[in-house]
């Protein structure tokens, strides 16, 4: 009889937009399938919504309408629990809490979760002996699951590089470009920061983005800007304005309400950053695209002003 494949399901939110391609080669190159949930739309925010506690941020209430789309539609869905790369290191709490929050929240459904552990501070545990626990937890040997993790994260690895020249080619080009400082999963998904690049390409400005950037070179240039951030992320976005603040007419800062690290960060940067006009954009489940839309147009208005363009 034929060994059934083992199916894992991918939120498509919060830290699917930076590991998409590390997660799916992995588990390929162990011989299992993986399903990633459709691209959030009304229903998946609502469903979200409705789970969450208020206070959540509304990365996290799309994060758990995503679980709940995957619920029942594979072996296991993929919860991370990602706290740190080391001392100054460390990612948003909401990114340890997730594996408790999914098993709470859908403790009734019967489905299974799946999990790997990244802290390096206290347990000593990186990203590559945390994939390959996560590997011998599915049945693999060691050395199977850390052959999967070198290739998957090669992979990563080169397509991160290749999304940098891209964005790298388009501070070549001519005309007005503003930068996005937001994190990837807030710049890309279609019911947050997607709608702002969408705009700002039908208003012919050119978007390119603060976390598209070498992220070890980003770390290093953060300091620039704040010796002191301990975030990661926001570190890399950091590092992202400080390299190419010069390169642009304009930046927005996009965050999702209500945010910790963005809300400190965001001053930071509005107080350390000169000579370059920012819009501070902040997203909720409310926000509309009328009226992101109006703040945009206003803020192309004000670059041209100040340009002399209008
Ligand atoms: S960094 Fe902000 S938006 Fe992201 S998960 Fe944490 S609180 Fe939410």
């Amino acid at each position: 009889m034929e060994k059934e494949i083992i199916k894992i399901g991918l939120p498509r939110a919060l830290l699917y937009y930076r590991y998409r391609v590390l997660w799916r080669t992995f588990f390929q190159e162990l011989g299992m399938e993986t399903v990633v949930s459709a691209p959030t739309d009304h229903a998946i925010l609502e469903r979200g919504t409705a789970l969450a506690i208020d206070e959540a941020c509304l990365s996290l209430k799309i994060y758990l309408g995503h679980v709940a789309a995957l619920v029942g539609q594979c072996d296991y869905i993929l919860v991370p629990r990602v706290s740190n790369f080391g001392r100054h290191r460390a990612m948003c709490t909401r990114f340890e809490s997730t594996p408790d929050l999914a098993r709470n929240v859908f403790r009734n459904s019967g489905q299974k979760f799946l999990s790997y552990e990244v802290d390096q501070e206290m347990q000593k545990t990186g990203e590559e002996d945390a994939f390959v626990e996560m590997g011998k937890s599915l049945g693999c040997t060691a050395k199977a699951a850390r052959k999967a993790y070198k290739v998957a994260k090669k992979a990563e690895l080169s397509h991160h590089k290749e999304r940098v020249q891209r964005y790298e080619q388009q501070y070549k080009k001519d005309g007005m470009k503003v930068l996005i400082a937001a994190h990837s999963y807030v710049a890309e998904d279609p019911y947050m920061g997607r709608m702002v690049s969408d705009y700002l390409k039908k208003a012919g400005v050119i978007p390119v983005r603060a976390d598209m950037v070498d992220r070890e070179a980003a770390l290093k240039r953060g300091r620039d800007l704040s010796p002191t951030c301990k975030w990661e992320i926001s570190r890399e976005i950091l590092g992202g304005i400080a390299m190419h603040k010069e390169d642009v007419d304009g930046i927005i800062l996009l965050s999702a309400f209500p945010c910790g690290p963005d809300a400190m960060v965001n001053e930071l940067i509005t107080r350390r950053v000169k000579g370059v006009p920012i819009l501070n954009l902040v997203l909720d489940s409310q926000s509309g695209t009328a009226g992101v839309e109006t703040r945009l147009e206003s803020f192309i208005d004000i670059i041209r002003f100040q340009e002399g363009k209008l």
